[in-house]
């Protein structure tokens, strides 16, 4: 037992997915087929979109979603520090400014209070949106944000890379599921290996807004556009007589080459087959964990038992972080540390950003550990990881 790696999160290959991807490598493409397609128009109908764009991974979602909403160089967008760097590149590779709100001690979630005061501190159309994220697999209640980024014309980008399949109860009691753009303009998931469902590197990005999706689609392949109905050069420029000739597109904007590959879409296809029966393991393993840790001392917190979390991580709060985490890797448990909090990297301390700014980012990041969860752990695994977190504490 001792001997076999128990990480923090690991994909789970099938044999069925292994058939798909072989299948996708025999046909006619490589990338650009087919499986594209029928990939976003699952995944748009499993979060309860209507459109879904895959792309290369979620980073590159994210910058999309960021030049689509036309963020300039100055903008200022709100996101919260408990969370992995790429959620505020996105606004840096824009020339965009990032301004950290705090988390909620409780939820570790952006807090929305932390917003409130910072719109409230700056002449309205200061800032142009807000990057909430559904850390660790708990939903934001995006309804809540919805109501105050009306009040302040921004937009919102939900960053749903851990919570495929988790949901939050709105004021009329519906469940309302992460990605579903009802409350966000955009929402992005990402497909690596730790995540839900893997396609290697990959990326999704889901709305209910039809221009935005246009864009998207051109901002993904170039800027090219290949529609008689958009084009502004001329037909006769364009070599054809009534019709613009068969060959014929534009290159309208700087895009991007962010596109994913067939045969990546069809193993991101076949896993989400599979997500129902992931996630309720999640939630399996969750509730185990709930009870074994639920009356000890050595806990200062934790996520607990939370209606519609989709359990990408499974965070506590734990009194001498630092001895744990090396205990269990002497038992071969890899915890690890979910987020070392992103306004004090190296890279956004440049802008000012310093220790003390973000108190309860940086309270939370100093007891926080994530503790091995996935659909392939075993309940032998499970316990073996909460009898030696026992021992450690007990000894
Ligand atoms: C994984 C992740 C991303 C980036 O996704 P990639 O596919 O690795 O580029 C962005 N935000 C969060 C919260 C993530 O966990």
């Amino acid at each position: 037992m001792e001997n076999k790696v128990i990480p923090y999160g690991k994909q789970n290959i099938t044999e069925e997915d292994i058939k798909v991807v072989i299948e996708a490598l025999k046909s006619d493409y490589l990338t650009q087929g087919p499986k594209i397609k029928e990939f976003e128009d699952n995944f748009a109908n499993y979060v309860g979109a209507k459109y879904a764009v895959a792309l290369s991974n979620g980073t590159a979602a994210l910058h999309l979603c960021a030049m689509a909403l036309d963020v300039q160089k100055g903008d200022k967008v709100i996101t919260t520090p408990i969370t992995f760097a790429a959620s505020a590149n996105c606004v840096r590779y824009c020339g965009g400014e990032v301004v950290f709100g705090d988390i909620n001690p409780e939820t570790y979630l952006l807090d929305i209070n932390s917003v409130k005061k910072l719109l409230e501190a700056a002449p309205k159309g200061t800032y142009k949106g807000i990057i909430p994220v559904d850390f660790a697999g708990r939903a934001v209640n995006l309804e809540e944000y919805r109501k105050l980024a009306d009040e302040y014309e921004l937009w919102i980008i939900e960053d749903a890379c851990h919570a495929p399949g988790g949901y939050f109860v709105d004021s009329k009691n519906n469940k309302q599921f992460c990605g579903n753009g009802n409350f966000a303009e955009l929402a992005i998931f990402s497909f690596h290996p730790v995540k839900h469902i893997a396609s290697g590197e990959g990326g999704m990005i889901t709305t209910n807004d039809k221009n935005l999706y246009n864009k998207l689609l051109q901002l993904r392949t170039h800027g090219i556009v290949k529609n008689n109905d958009l084009y502004t050069n001329t037909i006769e420029f364009a070599g054809g007589k009534e019709n613009y000739p068969l060959w014929y597109m534009e290159m309208q904007e700087l895009g991007y080459n962010y596109r994913i590959t067939d045969f990546q879409a069809a193993l991101g296809n076949s896993q989400l087959n599979r997500a129902d029966e992931g996630l309720q393991r999640r939630r399996e393993i969750a509730s185990t964990y709930n009870q074994a840790f639920k009356n000890q001392a050595f806990i200062k917190g934790q996520s607990g038992a939370i209606e519609g979390h989709a359990y990408h991580l499974y965070v506590i709060e734990v009194e001498d972080r630092l001895g744990l985490y090396n205990f269990l890797r002497t038992k071969n448990i890899f915890a690890q540390i979910h987020y070392i909090p992103c306004h004090l990297m190296p890279y956004y301390r440049q802008f000012g950003w310093k220790e003390g700014d973000r108190v309860n980012a940086e309270m939370y990041y100093k007891h926080c550990i994530s503790l091995p969860m996935y659909p392939t752990l075993t309940e032998e695994e499970q316990q073996f990881v909460i009898d030696t977190i026992d021992e450690y504490y007990t000894k």
